[in-house]
């Protein structure tokens, strides 16, 4: 059996082109498109995300507006800066990087965002709209997910789709485009029990855990097609949600890194340059 690897740079890559020409365009008539990206805090993993996302933005000629509150900052403080952002004309997207600090309570920040620029689903209003099935709202890495399915051609319609995870960002929005896609859609979790045997009946299997490795080979069906969106830091570099072995067996699988994402990053700039 030949297995497909579903890489996220030809994904991304088709989407950049897209992207690009549509700022272009935007550009030639004097329209400046700008990501305006809050980090409050030194939370490392926010700065390597921001500092990614400058250079994706810029590199598609559209240009980011970084402003960085100190850990000190207070709720009141974020949601004012939001809601000037909010009255800018020249800011296209608006993304505070999460996890905010403990004293601040993030769904407060993202509910703050109007919807015209909340480019990553943040605000409750915007899940609202995915969940009635209009998907252009949904938040990136559930989107980057879908893209890659489509873009390796993996029919979902009557398929048995199971979700390992729940979350808000992840596992629940998935969920709700796979079943817009007419798939068959179980969403498993911490309490789920007989995760194997749920497992074993899925045609396509979206893991998004957060364990390294968790999703084992006698746990899934020969030919299955894996999307892992785990991101786990191991001694070595970075592993996903589903054990090598597993996708050893796979029809077609997600690689990590260099899966989903690479994709998700390149779903914010897509969003960024939806009223284009
Ligand atoms: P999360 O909020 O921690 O959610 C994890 C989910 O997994 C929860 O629903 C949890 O169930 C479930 N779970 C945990 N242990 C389980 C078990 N033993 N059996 C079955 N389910 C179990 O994580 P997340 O934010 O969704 O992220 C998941 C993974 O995706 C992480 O590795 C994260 O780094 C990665 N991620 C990647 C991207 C990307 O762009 N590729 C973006 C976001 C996240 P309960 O609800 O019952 O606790």
């Amino acid at each position: 059996m030949k297995t497909l690897l579903m890489k996220g740079k030809p994904v991304a890559d088709a989407y950049r082109e897209i992207i690009s020409a549509k700022i272009a365009a935007a550009r030639a008539k004097g329209v400046k498109v700008t990501l305006a990206i809050i980090v409050v805090g030194d939370d490392p993993a926010s700065h390597v995300y921001k500092d990614r996302l400058v250079k994706l933005v810029e590199s598609l000629g559209g240009e980011a507006k970084v402003l960085e509150l100190p850990e000190t900052a207070t709720q009141d403080e974020v949601i004012a800066m939001i809601k000037r952002l909010n009255h800018n004309r020249y800011v296209t997207g608006i993304l505070p990087m999460m996890p905010m600090p403990k004293h601040i309570d993030g769904d407060a920040v993202g509910a703050a965002i109007t919807m015209s620029k909340d480019v990553d689903c943040l605000n409750p209003k915007s899940v609202g709209e995915v969940f009635l099935g209009r998907s252009r709202w949904a938040p990136c890495t559930p989107r980057a997910c879908m893209a890659t399915l489509a873009h390796y051609g993996i029919e979902l319609k009557g398929k048995n789709v199971v979700v390992v995870g729940r979350s808000n960002v992840v596992g629940k929005p998935v969920a709700l485009l796979l079943l817009q896609e007419h798939a068959t859609v179980t969403v498993c979790h911490s309490r789920t029990k007989d995760l194997a045997g749920i497992l074993k009946t899925a045609d396509v299997i979206v893991a998004a855990v957060g364990v390294p490795a968790f999703i084992k080979p006698e746990m899934v069906k020969k030919g299955v097609v894996i999307v892992d969106v785990g991101i786990n830091a191991v001694e070595g570099g970075l592993v996903g949600d589903v054990d090598p072995a597993a996708c050893a067996k796979a029809g077609a699988f997600t690689p990590v890194p260099g899966g989903i994402g690479v994709v998700s990053n390149m779903m914010v700039m897509d969003m960024l340059s939806r009223n284009l």
